[in-house]
């Protein structure tokens, strides 16, 4: 089970927020700057900056040639500008809060009771959870790795990223036996109506355990441009 961190650690208090920003560095400067130069191009707006995570003891060097830690993409973290809160001391990207707002309200029409439990999480307080857990755990890095994102590693940072719940099943939040609830088999018929997708589906090829309450939106240019890597172990 990944994710699976206790809700109380989930909201996001404000003193946690980060002020400082990582500053874009990727695979050497000269690719920085195509890179940069194609997408300024093709996007008017701003796009989440490229980034290398800062780096972690024991798990740097286990980075595969595309990036991922043992599954995990990198990703870098949204703009402050662009989240808005979706309530209960959480934020999400206000492309993504807006389409999950008309997708809860039909979800609702239909008798079904969608639940938020997590939305974004900056990097820092992805790494207090990781490490957290993990210390309580009693797990190495590397094994915290497989079952969970690292910091600098979790969709959660881009603000593209939601953890669903059922509202009459709390005992299956963030548990793989969310996919027998009515929100789960709901979401499967409907979401991508909102442009929401599943990131990690049973036997994902992309290595990242079987997630049934994680969604990401992939409705807009920024969210395709931020998903484009790990789209492609789903085509
Ligand atoms: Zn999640």
């Amino acid at each position: 089970m990944s994710d699976d961190i206790p809700l109380a650690t989930r909201t996001l208090s404000p003193s946690l927020k980060p002020r400082r920003r990582t500053p874009m560095l990727l695979l050497g400067g000269g690719a920085v700057v195509v890179v940069g130069t194609a997408a300024a191009l093709l996007f008017p707006r701003p796009i989440a900056r490229l980034v290398t995570p800062p780096p972690l003891a024991g798990l740097d060097a286990r980075l595969s040639s595309d990036g991922r830690l043992l599954g995990h993409f990198p990703y870098a973290e949204a703009n402050d500008s662009d989240l808005i809160s979706i309530g209960h001391g959480m934020l999400m990207h206000h492309d993504a809060a807006d389409a999950l707002s008309r997708m809860r309200r039909a979800a609702d029409a239909d008798g079904v009771d969608l639940r938020v439990l997590s939305a974004f999480r900056s990097i820092a307080l992805q790494k207090q959870i990781f490490f957290d857990v993990k210390s309580e755990r009693n797990q190495s890095a590397l094994e915290r790795a497989q079952v969970s994102a690292p910091p600098g590693f979790s969709e959660h940072s881009t603000g593209f990223a939601v953890d669903l719940g059922d509202g009459r099943r709390p005992d299956t939040d963030l548990s793989q036996s969310f996919d027998q609830t009515r929100a789960f088999r709901w979401l499967q018929e409907h979401a991508n109506r909102f442009h929401f997708a599943l990131s990690f589906p049973e036997g994902n090829e992309q290595g990242v355990s079987y997630e049934p309450w994680h969604w990401r939106f992939e409705g807009s240019a920024e969210a395709l441009k931020t998903f484009d890597a790990a789209q492609r172990y789903q085509r």
